[in-house]
């Protein structure tokens, strides 16, 4: 679902260049939820955001489910994104907008109708738990709360492939329990596949399937969960 190949990204140029990814390979399977874990400053952040080409990758490939991204720009880039929903750290939601607003947001970016967006966005409040939260604002809801509508958000275009920016680092370990929960749920009951970058190993462990290692810019280890952490 998620292929990259060889992709590189250099920041800068001349003396002040910084090769933040090198030469990453990196296949994610359809239904799959893939963990990338690493310390700060590794390249996470920048290999997640070359999957939806919110950074242009230096050099190499990005195919999302078959599409090579690269090749696009403009009003292609934009349609080929909402088969990505992507989620952050500290969520990123309108602060002036509701829930439901919040949530309704891409999909009136869509041109979608009133009527066709009320039928989208209520399956969606359901899943997250958020049905008695519609007309609430961001700034009166927890952080498990605020992460919650990030995840309708971004299941609203149904997208294929969800990427999660450290989504739970700035949750306690009990809400940052709740949302991997939620995480797994959507997984196996609409078989999206995940990719997600954390610096924690307990998230890593609870949810992922596979997990990759990068330092410097290199995936330098890549395995199954289980083979991953008893690994000597
Ligand atoms: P992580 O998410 O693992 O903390 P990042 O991908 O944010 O790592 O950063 C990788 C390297 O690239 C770091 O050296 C960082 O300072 C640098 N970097 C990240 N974004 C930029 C940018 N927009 N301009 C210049 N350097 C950047
Ligand atoms: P995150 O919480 O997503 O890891 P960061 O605080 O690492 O965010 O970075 C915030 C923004 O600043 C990102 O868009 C990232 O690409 C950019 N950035 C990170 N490091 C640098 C850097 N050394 N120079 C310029 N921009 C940077």
């Amino acid at each position: 679902m998620i292929r990259l190949k060889n992709v590189s990204k250099i920041y800068g140029s001349g003396a002040q260049a910084i090769e933040a990814l090198r030469h990453i390979d990196l296949e994610v399977p359809q239904g799959s939820i893939h963990g990338v874990i690493g310390l700060s400053g590794a390249g996470k952040s920048t290999l997640i955001r070359c999957v939806n080409l919110l950074e242009r990758p230096t050099s190499g490939s990005v195919q999302v489910d078959g599409q090579e991204l690269t090749r696009l720009s403009g009003p292609a880039l934009n349609q080929a994104r909402h088969q990505i929903g992507m989620i952050f750290q500290h969520f990123n939601l309108l602060s002036s907008r509701t829930v439901y607003a919040n949530i309704a947001l891409p999909l009136e970016l869509m041109g979608m109708g009133k009527a066709a967006i009320q039928e989208r966005v209520k399956p969606l409040l359901e899943l997250t738990g958020l049905s008695d939260k519609t007309g609430t604002y961001p700034a009166e809801l927890s952080g498990g709360q605020k992460q919650r509508v990030a995840i309708a958000r971004a299941l609203a275009s149904r997208p294929k492939v969800l990427l999660c920016d450290e989504a739970t680092s700035a949750l306690d370990p009990q809400t940052t329990g709740s949302i991997l929960e939620l995480l797994k749920d959507i997984n196996e009951r609409l078989g999206l596949t995940i990719l997600l970058i954390t610096h924690e190993m307990e998230v890593v462990k609870s949810i992922c399937h596979r997990v990759g290692l990068i330092s410097d810019g290199m995936l330098v280890e890549e395995a199954e969960v289980g083979e991953f952490f008893t690994s000597p």
